[in-house]
């Protein structure tokens, strides 16, 4: 999904959260992310690979996402053989580059079963992938195991609360923008997403709600009321999005089939035809990396001052050891040296950005 705001100083933020689960210690400086919340089947995974623009997720009916997935998507110019070049890559098989997003899906699966077990267990391990391509935002993602009620296979009985807990333990960041999916074909005053979203961000400041389902709502029932936000008001707004079915999935119908029939559906509906802002796996895209921009912008003074902290008590730390240069507080030390460089060249970026940003 390209969009006019493509390229920006994600990369240099991805980078910095490479570094971090590297040192095991990404609880220590917080970066902005995208996680998606929603009770299960809600279509998490469907919005979330719509924004990425390829087929790579598990999905479908029951639990499919069972361990955090941490989606870094990185815009990668280049072609082979006259075609946009596509790849992933997991941090738990370094070296190793993934063209056939079949077996990025295939590898999701095997990797969940090996630390969830096959039987619908969940796990808060996360599995982490970049998705290097030409198409896409430089945006990180979180794919979340969707909310549940009634434990089934090897799930323990107090498998809502474990959810809840980890799936609160993303979105309580500050620093974590959410996407608050639920399926237009429930009640949103019943939505899970909002209401955890709710508890994590009273104030709405980093909350996009996402309608999914439109297309297969009740019949003589539309979702205008919900997109402007008339049931339940969100500062940031909501976006109503058209997924496959999974007939369509079945089918492998493509993604690009899918976005022309999401267009389709939207122009042939006269009730959605004044909301075009409101409308469309795009219009998701576009508002979610302006957000993104922009939150990054106020994030950035207490990262930067944390990052300096931090490096003065290392500093510290490390003169009262004398010269030994191999041991863990100079290679700290020096981490937090080219971390807060990145910062710095992060601020100059993000102020080159103003005027681009002010477009809506
Ligand atoms: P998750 O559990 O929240 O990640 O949900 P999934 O993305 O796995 O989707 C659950 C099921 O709902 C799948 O069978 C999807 O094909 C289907 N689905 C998702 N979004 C839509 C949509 O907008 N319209 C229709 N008709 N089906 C959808
Ligand atoms: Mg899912």
């Amino acid at each position: 999904v390209a969009t006019t705001l493509g390229n920006s100083v994600i990369p240099l933020v991805n980078k910095l959260q490479d570094i971090f689960a590297q040192l095991g210690s990404e609880s220590t400086i917080e970066l902005p992310q995208v996680a998606v919340v929603g009770s299960q089947s809600s279509g998490k995974s469907s919005v979330l690979e719509a924004l990425v623009g390829r087929d790579f997720l598990p999905r479908g009916n029951g639990i499919c996402t069972r361990r955090p997935l941490v989606l870094q998507l990185e815009q990668r110019k280049g072609k082979a053989d006259g075609r946009d070049q596509e790849w992933g890559e997991f941090l738990h098989l370094p070296g190793r580059k993934f063209f056939d997003f079949d077996e990025i899906r295939k590898e999701i699966q095997a990797e969940t079963d090996r630390e969830a077990g096959g039987n619908k267990g969940v796990s808060d391990k996360q599995i982490r992938l970049k998705i290097f391509s030409p198409n896409v935002l430089d945006i990180t993602l979180v794919d979340l195991p969707g909310l549940t009620k009634v434990p089934v296979g090897d799930q323990p009985s107090d498998i809502e609360a474990r959810i809840r807990t980890m799936i609160m333990s993303y979105i309580k960041r500050q620093s974590c923008l959410i996407i608050a999916v639920t399926p237009a074909n429930s009640d949103l005053a019943n939505s899970d997403a909002l209401q955890m979203a709710g508890i994590a961000d009273p104030n709405g400041h980093r909350t996009i709600g996402v309608i999914t389902k439109l297309d297969i709502m009740d019949r003589g029932t539309d979702a205008r009321n919900f997109l402007l936000g008339k049931v339940i008001p969100l500062r940031l707004g909501y976006v109503g999005v058209v997924n496959r079915c999974q007939e369509d999935i079945l089918r492998s119908k493509s993604i690009k089939d899918a976005l022309i029939a999401e267009e389709k559906f939207f122009s042939s509906l006269r009730v959605y035809n004044d909301l075009a802002e409101h409308c469309g796996v795009p219009q998701l895209a576009k508002k979610l990396n302006q957000i993104l921009v922009q939150h990054i912008k106020t994030v950035l003074p207490g990262l930067k001052l944390r990052i300096g902290e931090a490096l003065a008590s290392v500093a510290k730390e490390h003169a009262s050891y004398g010269e030994i240069t191999e041991s863990k507080a100079s290679q700290v030390a020096l981490l937090l040296n080219i971390l807060s460089k990145y910062s710095e060249a992060f601020c100059s970026t993000i102020e080159g950005k103003n005027e681009t940003m002010s477009t809506t």
